[in-house]
């Protein structure tokens, strides 16, 4: 007798997407089930130990403000945290904390365990049941069906996953778990195209073999910043470890090149693409030749191991050629490896078979994140999750889906870049693929898209209150520096000659005072007894305004035209044979795409502006 159970979700896999997806479908209040090969590896960090980072702290944030886990998860578990790019614009401020992997993957368990309406299963789901057009549920390896009304694939870097040690190949996931070898068959079934992509990792040192005094020390920062909105700043300032820095040289280049051809990289064995922003220490001698040496930080895993991870040095040469060329690194000149570093090969499919929505167009009810679209990184597979558990549950529920475009957030790039695009290796975030970065700072996120939380469900009306009255605290204040205006009187220019700031000749407006590069909120106080008491995130949105009030409003003006195209949306059921002008390029990359815009038809490669000018006026 078949085993038979029924779910509103299915989620496979329990990695940084699964986790966010199967958590916003269960608060949503659908029974929800998520699968994963071990659960001891729920929410496993097989590479680097670290959240965020330069646009990466973004997209967290921006989970943050959905409601998603990533934010909280990493403000219990961190040991050390950073504010990197303090000494440029506050677009690029990022936060980066060293997480003590074992605990972040143990807390999230933990949350996931005990989360109401959520199952968690330990299993390999090997078959996609499709009926009339529609995900239907999946079959599990011992024949087990589990039927939902909403099926989403998050199963990262797992399928027919094979990791590459120089000559050594092994058939499993990262961390020797098992490979889920059987799921990629029944896809390419359903029709789904399925691609090959790769990417790498660095060895595991014993920390007890490194000289840490040939390495530049790096501090956590006092006071810790915590990731997400809703976690109390006291409750996150404590003891931190260090991180380190060190190089390679001409020595540790010289090895890695007389046996470059023993790299499965270089030797062809590897199939799939790897990512070009986040190049193994091989990529690196040959493309940057020029360059005598390479930074390298030396992270801790966590608080209870002593292996320590080697950022920067990614490989899959041979294990010998491993320790040769690691022995030549300051610090490391007696090093034990306590696990080599490696490639791993893994299916994944072209996300332009997704709608912005993440459902796949083909497939009703199907949804996709993470590794599995092509991205990479912990951050951008958390992003896509919770975007795709919120829209699964809303197809469900029969609300409307949400999408957040270019100019509300990171996780609008990530995604319109996904599906919109042609990424032909595994796509990262940068702070340099958002035009509007401006606009989408990291400190803002709370502000720009709590709302759409809030709406679907998984922001409470008393956190969601709490961000309106921010935003009113912030209005009410820019209006009141506006207006509030100081003579040039000896008090003032005495604390503006103290500040090293120019004196008034006349009189000026605190806004104007505050515009001042060397001035900040907290030194005008002398001079502004009326102000309210605000809380320091508050003073941080008022400053930025008033600092940078001409690039603010110049980007808007952007975002005004960029909405506008947006909101042309093409039919569905257009047939781009019947639009005659068109090139033929760009006939066939629409017919591909079948962009939902004239905004996102104008970021299709291929598609020109004269393209756009005649769909625009064959549409109206
Ligand atoms: C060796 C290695 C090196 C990496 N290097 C980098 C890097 O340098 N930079 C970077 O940004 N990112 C890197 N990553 C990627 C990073 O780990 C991923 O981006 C991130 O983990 C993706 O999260 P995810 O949720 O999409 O998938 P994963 O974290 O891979 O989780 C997938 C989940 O799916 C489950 N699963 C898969 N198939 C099935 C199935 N059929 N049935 C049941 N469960 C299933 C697994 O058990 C797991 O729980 C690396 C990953 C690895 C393995």
């Amino acid at each position: 007798m078949k085993f038979e159970e029924y779910y509103d979700i299915v989620v496979v896999g329990a990695g940084h997407a699964g986790c966010e997806a199967a958590l916003a479908c269960a608060r949503l209040g659908l029974e929800t089930i998520i699968f994963t090969v071990s659960v001891n590896s729920i929410a496993l960090m097989p590479c680097n130990p670290n959240i965020g980072g330069t646009s990466k702290g973004h997209l967290v944030r921006e989970v943050d403000a959905l409601g998603g886990e990533m934010g909280k998860n990493i403000d219990k578990t961190f040991i050390q945290s950073r504010m990197l790019n303090q000494s440029k614009g506050p677009a690029v401020h990022s936060l980066r904390a060293q997480a003590d992997k074992a605990e972040y993957s143990k807390a999230m368990r933990q949350t996931l365990e005990n989360e109401e309406h959520l199952t968690v299963k330990q299993a390999e789901v090997c078959r996609l049941i499709i009926e009339n057009g529609k995900a239907a549920g999946v079959e599990i390896f011992t024949g087990g069906i589990y039927h939902a009304k909403a099926v989403i694939l998050c199963t990262g870097t797992y399928l027919r996953a094979r990791c590459l040690c120089g000559e050594a190949i092994t058939y499993t996931g990262p961390n020797g778990l098992m490979a889920a070898n059987h799921l990629s068959d029944s896809l390419r079934e359903a029709g789904i195209e399925l691609t090959r992509f790769k990417t790498g990792t660095p060895a595991r040192i014993d920390k007890r073999t490194i000289d840490f005094s040939k390495m530049e020390v790096q501090h956590g920062d006092i006071p810790v910043v915590p990731f997400s909105f809703s976690t109390d700043p006291e409750s996150v300032q404590k003891e931190q470890i260090d991180c380190y820095l060190t190089y390679t040289n001409e020595k540790t280049h010289d090895i890695i090149r007389a046996n470059i051809d023993r790299s499965p990289m270089y030797s062809g064995v590897i199939e799939g693409t790897g990512p070009r922003y986040c190049p193994s220490i091989e990529d690196k001698v040959v493309r940057f030749s020029d360059k005598d040496r390479h930074q390298l930080f030396v992270e801790p895993e966590g608080l209870s191991t002593n292996e320590m991870y080697i950022s920067g040095a990614s490989s899959s040469l041979p294990e010998d050629v491993q320790l040769a060329f690691y022995r030549t690194i300051p610090g490391l000149e007696n090093c034990k490896i306590v696990r080599n570093a490696y490639a791993i090969e893994y299916d994944c499919i072209n996300p332009k078979q997704l709608n912005p929505t993440l459902e796949f167009k083909a497939i009703n009810m199907l949804f996709a994140a993470g590794q599995f679209n092509g991205s990479s990184g912990y951050e951008e597979a958390a992003a896509q999750g919770i975007i795709a558990g919120i829209n699964a549950a809303m197809k469900v529920l029969g609300r409307e889906m949400i999408v957040i475009d270019r100019s509300e957030g990171y996780i609008g790039v990530l995604i319109d870049d996904l599906v919109t695009k042609d990424n032909f290796e595994p796509y990262r975030m940068m702070t340099s693929r958002a035009e509007y970065r401006l606009l989408l700072r990291q400190d803002n996120a709370d502000l720009r898209l709590s709302h759409f939380g809030h709406e679907a469900g998984l922001v409470s009306d008393e956190a969601y209150q709490r961000v309106l009255d921010k935003k009113e605290n912030i209005e009410n204040e820019l209006y009141r520096l506006k207006n509030t205006f100081v003579g040039n009187r000896e008090e003032v220019n005495e604390l503006l000659l103290s500040l090293g700031s120019k004196p008034l000749h006349s009189g000026a407006s605190l806004a104007e005072l505050l515009a001042r590069p060397e001035l900040s909120y907290e030194a005008l106080s002398p001079i502004d007894p009326n102000r309210p008491v605000l809380k320091k995130d508050v003073m941080e949105q008022v400053e930025i305004h008033i600092r940078y009030q001409g690039y603010i409003d110049r980007q808007q003006k952007q975002v005004d035209a960029f909405k506008k195209l947006e909101k042309k949306k093409i039919p569905a059921s257009i047939d781009y044979d019947d639009v005659k002008s068109l090139r033929l390029e760009a006939r066939q990359k629409l017919k591909q795409f079948r962009p939902v815009s004239i905004g996102q038809a104008s970021r299709i490669s291929g598609v020109s502006p004269a393209d756009i000018s005649v769909l625009l006026v064959y549409l109206k």
